[in-house]
């Protein structure tokens, strides 16, 4: 094979080579091309004018069977067998044992191999195991594009075939570039070896290894504790002892392959023969096996490439990762994320999201699929993949992108204009954050400050408690980024569906009603104390601004008061530098403050409503649940007159009041708000320039006006939504 022959000539040879050695008078290839049929692209003992000619569809005769099985088939009288189907053209009929493997990588098929005799004889397994080790060659010299344009013009192979995907689009935006796959496929270049004995002794050695490394892992602090990461573990542990699995790779050994190219043998096998169960535990566990198995070729191969070398446009493609795994990519070179699991709450996802990276998750055998360096695009917009996309798609894609970026450019342009109606009013345009990630956004978004930053993200990506000193620096590293511009620092906003394992998990029936928020700092005064001292530390010679998610009653808003005052009055005791000024807030997002709006006003400094929080509790409806999530308007009257009357109680009172949901970034819903009183509102950042474009049109005086008269008339529709949009559109108002 190292002769240096042009591609079909050393098909050819290889073809020679393997029947002379299997004492087979035919050695033929069938190719798995693009439209799923399967090409006779080499034979020794055939027709050689069928070449190229002959073809199979996936499922048609034996061959078609075993592409479709993954399994081999060794027969003694091919012509019996159900499935058989005659292609005349072969000249094929005078022989009757038949031995065909699938030619499989990474658990795909990319064609068969076949070996034939006259003779009436039963194969040998020992034979059966060649012929599989041979097609493993035969696989990565496919894979590797050696069996390109051999074919008549315009074939191409299944391995090069186009493939979309449809998965939960979880942060918007779209990502063209190459895939990177996050656990990159080790390529098996060493194939057969010279002494099976120490090669089995190197195998066991890898094996042992791989065993003290997963026990280290499970003794690691972060993972003592019962979670998701411990169960993976244990089931590794369990693989890693698994007799049936190492039998199997010692057999392969044995029978002349290195402990290497038995791992991923042995692997493929077993991905091909499982990957049509549709069983989630057994798909899960063969995940885990895939997971394990690439550890252990790691550690015989020892440390791979850099695998974002040469890549300026990455699209990771993982099963599932990490946060931090996530942090260690250069964020330069990345354009999206695929993820074969994720959900929008997943660390990853929301990391993703600061990073402004597109993410598609739940994407179904994206890993198995894709190759490195393949071309990519990611649609977070609508959740889908497109892996090899055709021209086409290419370039309408490439508009698409190119129109996004114009529009951003707009954005950039209003970044410097002062953020004031058209009629004078100024709007305060605050944006969301939590992670450090997000300060870039700052100057880049043009914010005047950041009115929310949720403090919890940082304990979500961590795996153990942050200490005090960690918090304080992240603290500080905001503000000094924020450098004039003012922050709000919400305290721990846990529970509910903000899991923290390392804070002890209960189950609760209704986790958004629940033990959280708030009412789990109350209760655990150590956590929030240690918070607070990290925040007015931080802000030593600056002001603060905190306020305290979920309050429910003054009862409630008195005990964090009083919290914090005793951590002032502690810190000042110790003679530690402070803040300038403290201000105190709370967010409004339990309904029954709508009742106690003025008592509520006189114990803080400013509120900020948390408007995706109080339209699920003023609705009952469950703001993750995509069944209802978005059955009722949030630009209904009943809930418009709610937030009506904080804007109002908040002009009565001289306390500042801001809107800090998801509502805030979406410029006609913004809209409402300013006709509403607001004067301040939050949102995610790249929902400032689109918003800006809004009020910069708008004549919120005249809104004002309108808006009164149409909650006030007895015969308004359930929804403001379609008099706004009129509004908008008759006075030229983006929305
Ligand atoms: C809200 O509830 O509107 C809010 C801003 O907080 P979170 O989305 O973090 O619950
Ligand atoms: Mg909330």
């Amino acid at each position: 094979m190292a002769e240096p022959l042009a591609a079909q000539a050393r098909l050819d040879e290889i073809m020679r080579v393997i029947a002379a050695n299997m004492v087979a008078e035919v050695c033929s290839l069938y190719v798995l091309r693009a439209d799923g049929v399967l090409e006779l692209y080499a034979t020794e003992g055939l027709n050689p004018g069928s070449v190229h000619l002959a073809q199979l569809r996936l499922g048609e005769g034996l061959v078609g069977t075993i592409a479709v099985t993954a399994r081999l088939l060794n027969l003694q009288e091919a012509q019996k067998h159900p499935a058989f189907a005659f292609l005349p053209e072969t000249g094929e009929e005078i022989y009757n044992s038949f031995l065909g493997v699938p030619v499989l990588r990474a658990g795909r098929t990319l064609g068969v191999l076949v070996v034939q005799n006259r003779a009436k004889r039963t194969y040998r397994d020992e034979e059966a195991e060649a012929l599989e080790t041979v097609a493993m060659v035969v696989a990565e010299m496919i894979a590797a594009g050696g069996l390109e344009g051999l074919s008549r013009p315009g074939v191409s192979l299944d391995l090069k075939r186009p493939h979309s995907f449809t998965g939960a689009g979880l942060s918007e935006g779209i990502g063209l570039g190459h895939v990177v796959l996050h656990e990159p496929r080790v390529v098996v270049t060493n194939l057969f070896n010279e002494d099976a004995a120490s090669e089995v002794e190197r195998l066991g050695r890898a094996l042992e290894t791989l065993r003290e490394s997963i026990e280290d892992m499970l003794q690691r602090r972060d993972i003592a504790v019962d979670g998701e990461h411990r169960a993976v573990l244990e089931a590794y542990r369990m693989f890693a002892h698994d007799r049936g699995w190492v039998r199997r790779l010692e057999e392969a050994v044995r029978n002349g392959l290195t402990a290497e190219a038995a791992v991923e043998k042995v692997q493929s096998d077993m991905r091909a023969r499982m990957m049509h169960l549709t069983d989630p535990y057994i798909r899960e566990r063969l995940h885990d096996f895939d997971d394990l198995a690439n550890r252990l070729l790691r550690q015989l191969m020892g440390g791979g490439e850099d695998v974002l070398d040469g890549v300026g446009d990455a699209i990771v493609v993982a099963r599932s990762m990490g946060a931090a795994e996530l942090l260690d990519y250069r964020r330069e070179q990345l354009r999206g994320l695929v993820l074969e699991e994720g959900a929008a709450t997943s660390h990853v996802v929301i990391v993703a999201r600061a990073l402004g990276l597109p993410v598609v998750a739940q994407v179904k055998g994206a890993v198995s699929m894709a190759e490195n360096r393949d071309a990519i695009i990611v649609d977070g917009d609508d959740g889908t993949v497109h892996l090899r996309p055709p021209a086409e798609l290419e370039s309408l894609y490439g508009d698409k992108v190119r129109f996004r970026a114009k529009r951003q450019e707009r954005y950039r342009e209003l970044r410097d204009r002062p953020s004031v109606t058209k009629d004078g009013t100024p709007i305060h345009l605050m944006m969301n954050a939590g992670l450090l990630v997000d300060l870039p956004q700052l100057a880049e978004a043009g914010a005047q400050g950041i009115g929310l930053f949720r403090t919890e993200l940082q304990f979500l990506v961590a795996s153990t408690m942050p200490r005090m000193r960690d918090q304080e620096r992240l603290y500080a590293a905001v503000l000094d980024a924020a450098s004039e511009a003012p922050v709000t620092f919400r305290t721990l906003d846990v529970g509910g569906d903000k899991v923290v394992p390392y804070l002890g998990g209960f189950s609760e029936e209704n986790p958004a009603l629940g033990y959280r928020a708030l009412r789990l700092a109350l209760d655990r005064p150590g956590l929030m104390r240690t918070q607070l001292r990290a925040l007015l530390k931080a802000a030593a010679g600056r002001e603060l601004r905190v306020m305290f998610p979920m309050v429910t009653d003054m009862g409630e808003m008195r005990q964090a008061r009083d919290l914090l005052s005793r951590e002032i009055a502690h810190l000042t005791k110790f003679g530690h530098a402070m803040p300038t000024s403290v201000k105190i807030g709370a967010m409004i997002e339990v309904p029954a403050l709508l009742y106690q709006l003025d008592e509520l006003m006189r114990l803080v400094d400013f509120v900020s409503v948390g408007s995706n929080d109080l339209f699920q509790f003023f609705n009952a409806v469950d703001r993750g649940n995509s069944r209802v999530a978005s059955r009722f308007d949030d630009l209904s009257p009943p809930f418009l007159l709610a937030l009506k009357s904080i804007a109002d109680a908040g002009a009565r009172n001289g306390v500042g009041v801001t809107l800090c949901g998801e509502m805030a970034g979406r410029p006609l819903a913004a809209m409402a708000l300013i006709g509403l009183g607001f004067r301040s509102i939050s949102m995610a950042p790249p929902a400032i320039g689109p918003v800006k474009a809004m009020l910069l049109e708008l004549d919120a005086t005249d809104l004002s006006r309108r808006m009164e008269a149409w909650m006030a008339d007895p015969e308004r529709p359930l929804s403001l939504r379609q008099r706004l949009v009129d509004f908008a559109e008759a006075n030229g108002i983006p929305h």
